[in-house]
């Protein structure tokens, strides 16, 4: 864990943040490559957002790249640079909230603020039988003022991290190892027999299907594609895109549709083929997407067009950050437009 390593709170800031979202393996790698990058808040104050959206593509969650974009900005207009030392501005930081602000205090400054992490959540749920969700009120309450009580001022790192570890190690998921438990004395969920059926989980809600339909148009005289940044309040704000329909896949007429995009760019309908036609889904955490990617031959002009489209040389897709999914088209490009020109 990089709080192992340091006291930096920007690097425990980064660390937190994308380990929120993914797990320590895949996440290391990832935060490697940011820290190498952006080392501290100096570089990454200088840098565009774009550019951070680029280095976190494919964690997912980009709302979260760009508040850490907004904060170290902030830090800079509010703070003169410098990393806030207490809790309460911390938590004020966009993105930051009471974990991450607790992570910061307690293992960059040694403050005695409990971090409650899902492991933690679950070795307490247990320990005390709590008998409602420990990530939702009530039951976060009980278990934050429980650890309030509890964490040492004397080394409350130290507690943090021991306490992440038991609830990683022994008091794990499935199967917790309470016959090697110091604690089978005092956890309630072991004297009521309950250690199976505590944490109360929340039943998973349905994922909502979208239908995402793209046009890759590649211009071979020009070597160069379009694609449009993506705004509004939704998935992927900010990141990059092909042009897009999105539908209905109950609806009567989806071809009617996307039929639009052909007339949009002057596509003959239905003369012209794809030259390829890719399909996907993606499964984020409330919503299934489901992709169907037409790549044509295209060698017609966006200026006449209405729209936020961009003209880009396909050696420089690489620079803009795209959905996961579209960015392992952007990496395969060559490839899938290479037979035919
Ligand atoms: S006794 Fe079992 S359920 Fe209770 S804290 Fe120990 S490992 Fe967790």
């Amino acid at each position: 864990m990089p709080w192992l390593e340091t006291k930096d709170p920007y690097k425990i800031w980064i660390s937190e943040i994308i380990l929120q979202q993914t797990r320590v393996a895949q996440g290391w790698s990832y935060y490697e490559r940011f820290i190498e990058r952006f080392p501290d808040i100096t570089s990454l104050h200088k840098t565009q957002e774009s550019e951070v959206l680029k280095y976190w593509e494919g964690l997912g969650y980009y709302s979260r790249a760009r508040n850490i974009k907004k904060t170290a900005d902030l830090i800079f207009t509010t703070y003169q640079g410098k990393f806030p030392d207490n809790y309460p501005d911390l938590l004020s930081l966009p993105g930051i909230g009471p974990y991450t602000a607790s992570a910061i205090a307690g293992f960059a400054y040694d403050l005695p603020y409990p971090v409650l992490d899902g492991n933690v959540a679950r070795f307490i749920a247990r320990f005390l039988a709590v008998q409602s969700p420990p990530m939702e009120p009530p039951g976060k309450k009980i278990i934050t003022d429980f650890l309030g009580s509890a964490i040492k001022e004397s080394r409350p790192s130290a507690f943090n991290q021991a306490i992440m570890n038991f609830g990683a190690l022994i008091c794990k998921p499935s199967k917790p190892e309470c016959f090697q438990c110091p604690f089978t004395s005092d956890c309630r969920a072991f004297q009521l027999q309950q250690t199976n059926q505590l944490p109360v989980t929340i039943p998973k809600k349905e994922k909502t299907n979208r239908y995402f339909h793209y046009f890759i148009l590649y211009n071979p005289k020009t070597d160069s594609t379009v694609i449009q940044q993506r705004s509004g309040k939704d998935i992927w704000q900010n990141l990059y895109e092909f042009p897009l329909i999105e539908h209905s896949n109950t609806s009567k007429h989806p071809q009617q549709k996307i039929n639009s995009l052909y007339t949009t760019f002057e596509l003959p309908v239905p003369k012209q083929k794809p030259l390829h036609t890719i399909y996907k889904t993606q499964n984020l955490t409330h919503q299934k997407i489901h992709f169907t990617i037409q790549i044509f031959h295209w060698d017609g002009l966006i200026n006449d067009i209405t729209n936020n489209y961009e003209t880009v040389k396909v050696t420089n897709l690489s620079t803009y950050g795209f959905p996961v999914t579209l960015s392992k088209i952007v990496s395969q490009f060559n490839t899938l437009i290479g037979p035919f020109f």
